[in-house]
């Protein structure tokens, strides 16, 4: 019987076929391309423009790495702002922590969210939770024109390319200082610090060039590229790898504990060099 195929391209040298058991939906959004396939080895995946942005095999430890290691590290997050996310994983898991009274989701693609809905239940169960707030606009826009001061703004984009490019620039990391409390953190998904060396040295650098304080955290996500996925945070106060006060464990999570959180921080020498 004949075999269905995605063929993913990461770079001109590198590529990953995924097995497909049926694709369950596919449409051009005012954005994007967008696809949600039925994989044999990652269950449920969101594809964009070709880059496999989720999958139910292991959104698990990117949501939760991307959310609880700057979330622990920040004594009192109450006010949280996500731009992208639309699939809702991020905000399930910062809507995870008791100090968390108010989550302002920007997306700027509605069919991001309403097919994450129909397929993706474990992901946008997030979008019941009454605390959450969804804007579908630009987040660049957004953080130009809110009024609103956060403690902690997740960046939890696609990659650089598109309606994303922007959200990986100087100016924009600037417009979020500016949004952020006086102890405000800043959490983006930063890469791969071996294949996409330049996306990574760039996010560490334009947020260096804002923020006091930036550190490099890593996870291995296998349905993005092989070998570590980095997440970059900046400070204006706290220590990121410092766990804050007597935060506990949150029940349930299956990536994320106190060490993981510190041994996320421990760079390779390679990559230390990268960002020196
Ligand atoms: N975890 C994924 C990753 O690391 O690639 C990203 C998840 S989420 C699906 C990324 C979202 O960012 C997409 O839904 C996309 O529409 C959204 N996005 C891209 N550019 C945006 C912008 N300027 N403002 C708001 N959302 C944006």
């Amino acid at each position: 019987m004949n075999q269905l195929w995605f063929y993913e391209k990461h770079t001109s040298g590198y590529g990953v076929h995924w097995r497909v058991n049926q694709v369950l939906h596919a449409e051009k959004t005012k954005y994007q391309e967008l696809a949600i396939i039925d994989t044999v080895e990652c269950g449920k995946t969101l594809v964009l423009d070709g880059n496999i942005q989720v999958s139910e095999m292991d959104e698990f430890i990117y949501h939760e790495m991307i959310a609880h290691t700057a979330m622990n590290s920040h004594p009192h997050p109450e006010k949280v702002l996500i731009i992208g996310g639309g699939d809702g994983g991020t905000a399930r898991e910062v809507l995870k922590h008791d100090t968390v009274l108010q989550v302002d989701l920007v997306e700027i693609d509605s069919r991001v969210v309403e097919n994450s809905k129909i397929y993706l239940p474990t992901m946008a169960c997030s979008f019941q939770d009454p605390r959450l707030n969804l804007y579908i606009e630009d987040g660049i826009k957004f953080v130009q024109n809110t009024k609103e001061y956060y403690d902690m703004v997740i960046i939890d984009s696609s990659d650089p390319i598109g309606p994303a490019v922007q959200l990986y620039s100087k100016e924009f990391y600037l417009d979020v200082h500016n949004r952020l409390n006086t102890d405000g953190m800043i959490a983006v998904q930063s890469e791969s610090p071996i294949f996409y060396q330049d996306v990574f040295v760039n996010v560490f650098e334009n947020l260096s060039s804002v923020f006091d304080t930036v550190k490099v955290c890593l996870a291995p996500v296998m349905t993005y590229t092989a070998g570590p996925w980095s997440f970059t945070v900046g400070s204006k106060k706290w220590d990121p790898e410092r766990i804050a006060g007597d935060k506990k464990q949150i029940n349930g999570l299956k990536y994320y504990n106190e060490y993981v959180h510190k041994g996320a921080f421990i760079l390779p020498q390679f990559i230390k060099e990268m960002l020196r």
